[in-house]
């Protein structure tokens, strides 16, 4: 399980090139795991880490395309983290959804 980061997220697709312009992020790529009864996250788990740096609007176009093949894509400008979320259902799903079924 990893520290998925601070409240202050938004989606990348509304962050602004200025925005992002002459900065290096750190992109960390988080695989959800959802639980098969309600569809809400079990817990996370980091898959990638790196650094990148947005210096031209290439560099920015070319990180909401990477991030359109992601299910979700989340951008926190306090901490200069990215964060692409794919999807996965483990098989297990959360206690008190065991006494749904
Ligand atoms: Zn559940």
């Amino acid at each position: 399980m990893v520290d998925a980061g601070s409240f202050l997220k938004r989606n990348i697709s509304e962050v602004k090139f200025e925005e992002m312009r002459d900065k290096t992020f750190e992109l960390v790529t988080l695989i959800e795991m959802l639980c098969e009864v309600c569809q809400k996250p079990l817990g996370t788990k980091q898959k990638t880490k790196r650094k990148i740096r947005i210096l031209t609007e290439e560099d920015y176009r070319n990180l909401l395309r990477r991030s359109a093949i992601h299910d979700r894509a989340e951008i926190d400008l306090e901490q200069n983290k990215i964060f692409f979320y794919d999807h996965d259902f483990p098989g297990d799903i959360h206690a008190e959804c065991v006494e749904k079924l």
